[in-house]
């Protein structure tokens, strides 16, 4: 069956006229193979439809926002409901301080809120708020660990000067000797410790949290004044109720939460303890859009979802299913394939595979099978999937190994990912 696309072609030939490069950031033209759709048209529960009408069961869930499935009806009511009483105004509504007392009640460290837009929003506002606190400047943070696209914190240098990333010291993920080295480096000027939830790097295995290493940052911290930032833009509510290091018995100072906590409509937060609170009423931080009412009543519906149901135990049971059935057909046609992370946020990368054409080739050949995996960053289920979605996308999978088998896959467009594995 060959495919048509030619309204994203069409498409694609518009956009580089009007949009610099075709595309930027995470949906740069040449990131994804030849033939991922780049325009869309239509979400709804697990499903997408790409611009040319093809539909594609979704484990990129819009890169971890959709969580309750795209155009949930309880969350969309509520978001409509707001937008036709009030959204965007010259204060906030009450919805506000019944988000904050709502999220801080959920999260066990959290005695304050403040609400963004965007996730760079909030980890921005989360150094600001170290450095105010501790009147220091550095920031020790892991190693190509991602906190978003401001010019401090930006994986790619094209227009960032050493002055943007001045003030940061980095160490190993889960190695406890190198964090400590790296605030020794810091002498007596340590602002923060951020820390990712795990170790949810582009084009390598994930990796959980060492307990031994959370405690050490923790403690580190502790010893120091510094306060301890745990960034749960990406990971938080699909590891736990709480902040994704509640799993490991570790509380941060502040925390940074995005992407899914009012399933795709558009707001962050900074959520912090007593220590940090009055830092975080001292420094200047706001938006024009920071104070809309019909995301904060998308987030609260979206919360008390986190709360009342038990959507988290049934993405679990869903991406255990996927693991094992993968696991099994992986290894029946020869395959060496790592599946790592969570269940709820699985990355699949192939053996033997350093330029990446294997995992390319079989992407695409999933893609053909109608369901939309990643080569090489986490993806994430959601809990409008099925067991009926998983068996379909495990059947996709054993024809597309199959494919892989028999091709001789080409090479994947090393030379455009170069600058994000560098
Ligand atoms: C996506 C992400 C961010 C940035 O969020 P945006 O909404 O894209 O600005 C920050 N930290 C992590 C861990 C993320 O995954």
């Amino acid at each position: 069956m060959t495919r048509t696309n030619s309204v994203d072609r069409a498409l694609r030939e518009r956009a580089e006229a009007v949009i610099p490069g075709g595309m930027y950031g995470h949906q740069a033209v040449g990131l994804l193979p030849e033939d991922y759709p780049q325009f869309f048209s239509r979400g709804e529960g697990a499903r997408l439809w790409d611009a040319d009408g093809r539909e594609l069961l979704d484990f990129m869930c819009a890169y971890g926002p959709n969580l309750f499935g795209y155009g949930n009806p309880e969350i969309n009511a509520a978001y409509v409901r707001q937008m036709e009483i009030g959204d965007t105004l010259t204060g906030p509504t009450a919805l506000m301080v019944e988000l904050a007392e709502a999220f801080t009640g959920m999260v066990g460290h959290a005695d304050w809120a403040m609400f963004c837009k965007n996730g760079t929003d909030a980890t921005s506002m989360a150094m600001v708020t170290a450095r105010a606190h501790t009147r220091k400047k550095t920031i020790v943070m892991a190693k190509g660990a991602y906190h978003g696209a401001a010019p401090w914190c930006t994986p790619r240098r094209v227009g960032i000067t050493p002055e943007d990333k001045a003030n940061q010291i980095f160490c190993d993920y889960n190695d406890v000797a190198s964090l400590e080295a790296a605030v020794a480096a810091a002498g007596d000027d340590l602002a923060a410790i951020f820390a990712a939830p795990l170790k949810h790097d582009t084009f390598i295995d994930q990796v959980l949290p060492d307990p031994e290493y959370a405690n050490r940052a923790r403690a580190l911290a502790d010893e120091s004044g510094a306060l301890l930032v745990v960034d749960d833009v990406r990971a938080g509510l699909r590891i736990a109720r709480d902040c994704s290091w509640s799993t490991v018995g570790v509380e941060p100072d502040l925390s940074t939460w995005g992407k899914c906590f009012a399933n795709g409509h558009a707001i962050s937060a900074l959520l912090g303890n007593n220590k940090a609170r009055n830092a975080a009423a001292h420094i200047f931080v706001t938006g024009s859009f920071w104070y809309q009412a019909a995301p904060m009543a998308a987030a609260l519906t979206t919360l008390k979802l986190v709360r009342e149901s038990d959507y988290l135990e049934r993405i679990d049971v869903l991406g255990l299913r996927l693991r094992d059935g993968l696991a099994e057909r992986a290894s029946a046609a020869g395959f060496g394939l790592r599946q790592t992370g969570p269940v709820t946020m699985p990355l699949f990368l192939f053996d033997d595979d350093p330029d990446l054409r294997k995992g390319y080739c079989w992407s695409s050949a999933m893609l053909e099978r109608g369901v939309y995996v990643h080569p090489f960053h986490n993806m994430f289920l959601c809990a409008a999937m099925t067991e009926a979605d998983i068996d379909l996308a495990l059947d996709a999978a054993e024809g597309a190994f199959k494919v892989l088998q028999g091709a001789a896959p080409t090479l994947a467009p090393i030379e455009k990912l170069a600058f994000l594995l560098a």
